[in-house]
């Protein structure tokens, strides 16, 4: 039978013959090898299908879903339109109480909370809340709590007042930068880096500022890579969107467009047909998002997924690693195994800064490398992010990883270690003199 596109007959893995011919005694090595490869994911093999994810839980979801509807009085194509949720996005403690059973002191304490910063949640990412636990990691990253205003931090404006060229920009590396086109999210994260800079009034920046910021562009040669972020680079109406891009792909020397934007996961109903139209008339496009837990990733953020995709559009995801939420390092697991399933690389994971009203949000930097650890090896590379800590006074994402290499000298061998703890030596080519 012809077997291949060239009509080579097929052949037999157990014909001596054959390059991938192994003898039993060998087969019988490579099973016992298995099986303590296996070993090594027990743990997280034993809880992976207890770890709650925006598809397991869909049940539940939708009957918050029911519940929001009825208390906002919308129907089920208002749910289908994001502009529906942007103008019934929740702000107030009376809405949220009907959604959330609120307790008087809960009540009291987002109050208190909303009087250092503005607070509000999508009734999409609303209703991905578990309702009846207070440390369910949609919660936590949605609806204030005491220990915003009780908690001491620091605080680094440094990259935003010292980096900023011209109107809009924030420029912090040799062949790229920001500009912030909007103040606008879904949601304000409760971990938001620049919660203290959101001001109490959504704005979009009008077409002189972006022209401003256009032209310092046009005018360095150097910058191949623009990102439009913010707020949230989605919270742009599509023709403002498209006439940014539009000026971008006029400058030569950018090469590539990046949007910062976390609405897969906070309003995943923003990427219409219409939006994905016009961004694959701007090729190549980039879309960093946030998801930072499982609960995240539902049918709606995946068909939002496939939707860019089938625009052309490359999409990235940056987390923030956040007690309570995804610190665990099967959460953290099961995160980047759903996201590569939506095909959705994982690319960073960020340290929390030590910034007032985030502070709880923090572990330890080692927490984070244990993160790594856990990944490396133990899951494809494709599913493993880099670790950053973003440097004081704008001085740039920084990576941290788990030290593999033991020594390295002259003499021309390396010692290091491999994911599995092995120590292996190295032969290298000996270094000139
Ligand atoms: S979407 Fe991004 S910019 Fe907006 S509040 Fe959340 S983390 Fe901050």
């Amino acid at each position: 039978m012809a077997g291949t596109i060239l009509e080579i007959p097929m052949t037999v893995v157990n014909d001596p013959q054959s390059p991938m011919y192994i003898p039993e005694e060998n087969r019988e090595i490579a099973r016992e090898r298995a099986v303590e490869r296996k070993s090594r994911i027990k743990e997280y093999l034993e809880v992976r299908d207890s770890i709650p994810t925006g598809t397991n839980r869909r049940e539940r979801t939708e009957k918050s879903k029911e519940r929001i509807l009825e208390v906002l009085g919308g129907t089920g194509d208002d749910w289908n339109d994001h502009r529906w949720h942007i103008s019934n996005v929740i702000k107030d403690t009376a809405t949220l109480s009907q959604i959330l059973d609120l307790n008087d002191k809960e009540v009291a304490e987002i109050e208190k909370a909303a009087r250092f910063g503005r607070w509000a949640v999508s009734p999409y990412y609303a209703s991905l809340i578990d309702p009846s636990d207070r440390s369910c990691p949609i919660y936590m990253q949605s609806i204030p709590t005491s220990q915003e205003y009780i908690e001491k931090g620091t605080e680094d404006h440094y990259a935003i007042k010292y980096n900023s060229p011209a109107p809009l920009i924030t420029r912090l590396y040799p062949d790229r930068l920001i500009i912030n086109v909007t103040n606008i999210c879904a949601m304000f994260c409760r971990h938001c880096l620049r919660k203290k800079d959101i001001s109490s009034k959504d704005m979009i920046y009008s077409k002189d500022d972006v022209r401003a910021a256009l032209d310092y562009i046009a005018a360095s040669p150097e910058i191949r890579d623009v990102l439009l972020t913010g707020g949230d680079a989605l919270a742009l109406p599509d023709d403002h969107l498209d006439w940014i891009l539009g000026k971008l792909d006029d400058i030569q020397h950018v090469e590539i467009k990046r949007l910062g934007s976390r609405m897969l996961a906070t309003l995943p109903q923003r990427v219409t047909p219409e939006l994905c139209s016009m961004l694959a008339r701007h090729k190549p496009v980039y879309l960093n998002t946030q998801f930072n837990s499982p609960m995240e990733i539902t049918p709606e953020a995946e068909a939002a997924v496939d939707r860019l995709i089938g625009a052309g559009v490359i999409v990235g995801n940056q987390s923030v690693l956040l007690r309570g939420i995804n610190n665990d390092v099967n959460v953290m697991k099961k995160l980047v195994h759903e996201l590569v399933r939506i095909r959705v690389r994982p690319y960073y994971i960020f340290n929390c800064k030590k910034l007032e009203g985030i502070r709880h949000f923090r572990v330890p930097v080692a927490d984070g490398l244990n993160i790594i650890e856990i990944l490396r090896g133990y899951t494809s590379g494709l599913a493993v992010p880099t670790f950053i800590i973003t440097a004081p006074e704008g001085r740039g994402k920084t990576p941290m990883a788990p030290t593999y290499l033991l020594n390295y000298n002259r003499n021309g061998k390396l010692l290091f270690r491999t994911w599995a703890g092995d120590i292996c030596e190295y032969e290298d080519e000996l270094l000139d003199e």
